[in-house]
């Protein structure tokens, strides 16, 4: 990008040949607009260390760079020493640093905070990746208090993260209360906010019920009333998406992370309308 604000977008990695061979054009046509950089999920518990890695690698590979996200899951340090030295040789130079989710089934196991997967790699790479870490204007389900929320987030900066990306979010004053919240608390560096696309009804309320995020009646309603229609879906997702990025650009925020869903649509439509 030609201006000092900063745009990535975030790839699940595909299990199947179809899903790679999908993804191969996916990159092609998104890279074609200039973002910053592409991250990759890492699935529950580590559950795709294997599909993250190579995701990762074959983009790094292409030139195009590329984060993977990481947490410690179930295993243990040793594993991802060797994981996170594999990504330093081969040239990536960013992770996105998590907690991540139990899979389903094994929730007994103590998940490992972030901040302590942060410090790790500081410990063990120094100053080698710039780290990223999440962030919730609309405040993690498990969290204690919204205010024990920030000073865990607080936490993660201090170990040594560099920048955060937020959970999506509908409402941009959700996101404005929280970064001066998060300033008040002593964060001075930047956070990202992740945006989320609207292609399909039913799969973002879903999605939202579990992560805690907020939809607005108001946009419940008027994608209910779409019913199956995926094209009035895709028209009015784009514009409320758009105008939510324009608010949020306007108002100070420092660049925007996509959640692509693998997908080119939306992602291109509102990058354009954005005139980015
Ligand atoms: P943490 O920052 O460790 O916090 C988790 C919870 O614990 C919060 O409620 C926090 O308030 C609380 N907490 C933190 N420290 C302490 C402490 N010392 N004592 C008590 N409570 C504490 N999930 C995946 O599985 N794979 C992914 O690739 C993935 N990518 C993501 C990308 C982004 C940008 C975001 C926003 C989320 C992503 N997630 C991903 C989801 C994330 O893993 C979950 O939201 C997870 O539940 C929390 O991860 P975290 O890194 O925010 O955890």
């Amino acid at each position: 990008m030609s201006d000092n604000r900063r745009f990535s977008f975030e790839f699940f990695p595909p299990k199947t040949d179809l899903g790679r061979e999908k993804l191969a054009t996916v990159r092609k046509e998104l890279n074609q607009l200039g973002p910053d950089f592409f991250s990759v999920t890492y699935g529950a518990g580590g559950s795709t260390r294997d599909n993250t890695k190579d995701t990762v690698l074959t983009m790094i590979n292409e030139g195009i760079a590329t984060a993977p996200h990481l947490s410690f899951g179930v295993d243990d340090q040793a594993s991802i020493l060797e994981l996170i030295t594999e990504y330093k040789n081969a040239g990536v130079n960013r992770i996105v640093a998590l907690r991540g989710d139990m899979p389903s089934g094994m929730g007994a196991q103590r998940l490992i905070y972030a901040r302590e997967l942060v410090e790790f790699i500081r410990q063990h790479t120094g100053d080698h990746f710039h780290l990223e870490v999440a962030a919730y204007p609309e405040i993690h389900p498990d969290a204690s208090s919204y205010d024990a929320d920030i000073q865990f987030l607080k936490q993660k900066f201090d170990a040594g993260a560099d920048s955060a990306i937020t959970q999506y979010f509908y409402h941009a004053d959700a996101y404005f209360y929280f970064i001066e919240q998060c300033r008040k608390a002593g964060i001075d560096k930047p956070i990202y906010p992740g945006i989320m696309p609207i292609t399909n009804y039913q799969n973002l309320a879903r999605f939202s019920k579990n992560c805690g995020a907020d939809i607005p009646r108001w946009l419940c309603q008027k994608l209910e009333g779409y019913g199956d229609d995926k094209a009035s879906i895709a028209e009015f997702g784009a514009e409320v998406v758009t105008r939510l990025c324009e608010q949020l650009l306007a108002n100070g925020a420092p660049g925007i992370h996509f959640y692509t869903m693998n997908q080119i649509e939306p992602n291109k439509t509102i990058w354009k309308n954005l005139g980015l």
